[in-house]
């Protein structure tokens, strides 16, 4: 399945009042025909244009939503609709001018099905000067009922007349108890702040990686962590090979090595014990040893540690993050108390 569709099913209630907010508008004739939202990936941009898409394909839109009945929702629905166009950007490649104009092209053209057509364009930041300018014209002269959506993490790479004549939106993430509220339905309880804070912006990255844990998905990467913390304690001269291990998925394997102080912490806490569905149970025994030469003191601090290095390390070169992922690992090995060396 595309990653895209994972969370098509998903409920994102903290979009649901900006939805309502756009039908509103579209029944007031109020509505745009250029829309850009923006936020960060896993925010939920791409299920809301979609959403919003079919409403505006519906041919029996209903008071809240589209029907999901008729035949527009199903062609919709099974990806197939003429008046829908999706173009997404490659990885590291660029939207080119030959691409905007097969689509302003489609846009020209009289709808297939019912009265509006949609082109939605993810990645909008991948466009190239010629054409954003290409979209430009059609932005300027818009055909009939026809709506363009631009989705992008943020509007700066955007060309100034481009956003000029699109109705922006910034997406936020809701509040930490709509968040564990809304993970609770999937049967996550999540009471750790620092995880929250981790995917902060990104609820449903938040929930695809506790759905991983929960299949498994990371348990050698995991046991890796362990061996790694282990070298890193017991022979020094592993550093290295740890660190780049971290550094291959950067924001995933420190988030797993959080959750293994956060093991630390909880086994401190509750009298050496630990809850079998604890992300580091299968190492229990090692975790039992570890608890006792760190203080709570230093597991915050190192905890805290980690969640400042996720911020310094985005946007920084695969060199930079290994540097700051080494000396993370020293401040780390710093804090333990009494390790003997083999
Ligand atoms: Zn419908």
């Amino acid at each position: 399945m595309p990653e895209s569709n994972i969370f098509e099913n998903v409920s994102t209630p903290w979009l649901t009042p900006f939805y309502t907010h756009l039908q509103d508008a579209y029944h007031q004739g109020r509505f745009a025909h250029g829309l850009l939202f923006t936020g960060s990936s896993g925010i939920g941009k791409y299920k809301l244009a979609r959403q919003l898409a079919q409403y505006l394909l519906c041919s029996n839109k209903q008071h809240n939503d589209a029907c999901f009945e008729c035949h527009s929702c199903q062609l919709f629905s099974a990806n197939n609709h003429l008046d829908f166009n999706l173009l997404e950007a490659e990885k590291n490649k660029s939207i080119g001018i030959d691409q905007i104009r097969l689509l302003t092209d489609k846009l020209n053209e009289r709808p297939q099905l019912g009265n509006n057509k949609v082109v939605l364009i993810k990645g909008a930041d991948q466009l190239t000067e010629a054409a954003a300018n290409a979209l430009l014209k059609t932005l300027e002269e818009p055909q009939g009922d026809s709506y363009l959506i631009l989705l992008t993490r943020t509007h700066h790479q955007l060309m100034p007349t481009l956003l000029s004549r699109l109705q922006q939106t910034h997406l936020h993430s809701p509040d930490d108890q709509t968040l564990i509220d809304w993970l609770y339905q999937f049967g996550f309880q999540v009471s750790d702040v620092g995880v929250l804070r981790w995917f902060q912006n990104s609820p449903l990255a938040l929930l695809n990686h506790l759905k991983a844990l929960q299949e498994d998905a990371s348990l050698d990467t995991r046991r890796q962590c362990i061996e790694g913390l282990f070298s890193l304690l017991y022979e020094p001269i592993n550093l290295f090979s740890f660190a780049q291990l971290l550094v291959k998925d950067v924001e995933q394997n420190l988030l797993l090595l959080f959750h293994l102080l956060h093991d630390l912490h909880k086994l401190k806490l509750n009298g050496n014990q630990l809850d079998p569905d604890a992300i580091y149970y299968f190492a229990l025994p090692q975790l039992k040893i570890w608890q006792t030469q760190l203080s709570l003191k230093s597991l915050r601090l190192l905890s805290d540690e980690i969640l400042k290095n996720r911020s310094l390390l985005m946007g920084h070169s695969a060199l930079k993050k290994e540097l700051l992922v080494n000396a993370l690992l020293i401040k780390i090995k710093n804090e333990f108390k009494e390790i003997t060396v083999c």
